[in-house]
């Protein structure tokens, strides 16, 4: 084990993916991205062994990254636009399907020519993101003998409040239009089931986060020390030749900007009495310091200064038993912004 590593309590992760997709309707699996910290390769083999029968991607160059590891079709999220050269070759590919949002599109992929290229169209919600109104989802109906058409797709805001409401009244909408598939994003499970049985269409529900990342307890993130040293109070440390707030160790972790750590705003104390009894406690954070996302011997530690790019400097107080070099420590990240040295499956 060495940099950041990700350990993936297989067994238990699996079971959770094969719950998932067992809820319905019709799960999509979304690899787009960073894959969500586990890697679009890995997370289109899981596919795979779900059984899937379509992969989402992101962006048309990540059908690369994923083809040789999923044997069925995909489906590009982002819209298809005529001045991407991959997305253009991609219309030609059979097992693409590419997502439509313009009518100025529409015309052109009908027209590229060499086969029918398989589309969805998409619905403008209150998103207001990518999506054509009712007017122009008629037309698209004119380009069927040019297209094969696979359905609509729905992309619904997160917030809770409304949302099967829109998502009923889009879809009836599309559907008086033309009877097809309906590909939704954001509903639960429940909703896209109910939504299913209340028009009667396949529902495919494209899901990522609450798919990959939704078992959070089957998923660690530890990084190692890669060095450790003593500093006294006022010495000086690191790029920025910070004073040190007391006695204490410098310990050098593994992980930096590159890893995707440190992006977030550091915490601030909240009120202006919160940060006076701070700086009158001579605290950390009163020095300037930032909260990083190392746990050691118990407790989320401060950084010396800000991360470097492939690895950190963590003050620990005098009265802490530091760790050893080669000791793992808990790292908090977000997999979502992450890349992590080393993925480890456990059995
Ligand atoms: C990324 C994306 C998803 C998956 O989003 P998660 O929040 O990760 O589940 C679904 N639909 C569309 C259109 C997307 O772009």
């Amino acid at each position: 084990m060495s940099g950041l590593t990700l350990t993936i309590d297989a067994p238990r992760w699996r079971h959770h993916l094969d719950t998932v997709m067992q809820a319905g309707p019709g799960v999509v699996p979304v690899a787009k991205g960073n894959g969500y910290g586990l890697g679009l390769p890995r997370l289109a083999s899981e596919a795979e062994r779900l059984g899937a029968e379509y992969l989402a991607v992101g962006i048309p160059t990540e059908v690369d990254d994923v083809r040789e590891h999923f044997s069925k079709d995909f489906v590009v999220l982002t819209p298809w636009r005529p001045e991407n050269s991959t997305a253009v070759e991609s219309a030609r590919d059979p097992r693409v399907i590419s997502t439509i949002s313009r009518m100025v599109d529409l015309e052109v992929i009908a027209n590229l020519g060499g086969g029918r290229p398989r589309i969805v169209a998409e619905v403008l919600t209150s998103m207001k993101r990518h999506g054509m109104n009712a007017q122009d989802l008629q037309a698209v109906l004119a380009t069927e003998e040019f297209v094969q058409f696979e359905g609509w797709t729905i992309h619904l805001p997160i917030l809770d409040k409304g949302r099967y409401a829109e998502a009923l009244r889009l879809a009836k909408q599309a559907l008086e239009l033309k009877r097809a598939p309906l590909w939704m994003s954001h509903l639960t499970q429940e909703e896209a089931n109910r939504l299913a049985g209340e028009t009667g269409v396949p529902v495919r529900l494209r899901m990522g986060t609450k798919l990959w990342l939704g078992a959070p307890d089957t998923l660690q993130t530890t990084a190692t020390v890669i060095d450790l040293h003593k500093v006294r109070r006022g010495e000086r440390i690191g790029y920025r030749q910070r004073a040190m707030p007391s006695n204490g160790w410098i310990v050098v972790m593994a992980g930096g900007t590159s890893n995707g750590l440190g992006l977030e705003a550091p915490t601030a104390a909240k009120s202006p009495r919160a940060r006076a009894i701070s700086v009158a406690t001579g605290s950390l954070e009163a020095a300037g310091l930032a909260l990083s996302p190392y746990t050691i011997a118990g407790k989320k530690r401060w950084f010396a200064e800000p991360p470097h790019m492939q690895s950190s400097l963590v003050f620990l107080p005098e009265r802490v038993t530091p760790p050893q070099v080669g000791d793992a420590v808990p790292v908090q990240v977000r997999l979502t912004t992450a890349t992590v040295d080393e993925t480890i499956e456990t059995d």
